[in-house]
């Protein structure tokens, strides 16, 4: 019996062999499905005074001191995700009771995956569009 978290490191292997191969011959709706299912659907808040080096999924790395927020992307691509805050050209960060909001939406279209990924965080929640 494999846990859930076994699950999803196997799945991960899967994913990064998948979008490896050049020859992707039928790997399209295997990509399409691995893709829906690694979508994550919430996300923790961390508050650090700098970014961590080694980022982990799930997670919202929130530094005050320099009006930001990173993570890894939300659909298991892992491209790192940056949201400045609390600046005229960021976004807007609201808190409430250990829960993060943040607006507008987060849209992916970079990232060594063909796909982009397209969501918006509120209260720790992952929202896809
Ligand atoms: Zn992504």
């Amino acid at each position: 019996m494999k846990t859930e978290e076994q699950v999803r490191e196997k799945l991960k292997e899967l994913q990064a062999d998948l979008f490896d191969s050049k020859s992707a011959i039928g790997n399209e709706f295997l990509k399409n499905n691995i893709a829906f299912i690694m979508k994550l659907n919430e996300i923790k808040p961390v508050y650090c005074d700098t970014i961590p080096k080694d980022l982990e999924e799930g997670v919202l790395y929130i530094s005050k001191q320099y009006n930001t927020a990173i993570h890894l992307c939300a659909c298991g691509c892992k491209t790192q995700t940056v949201t400045p805050f609390n600046r005229p050209d960021g976004w807007v960060l609201t808190e409430s009771n250990g829960l993060v909001t943040l607006t507008p939406s987060i849209g992916n279209f970079s990232g060594q995956n063909p796909y982009h990924a397209h969501y918006f965080i509120t209260d720790n929640k992952i929202n896809w569009v």
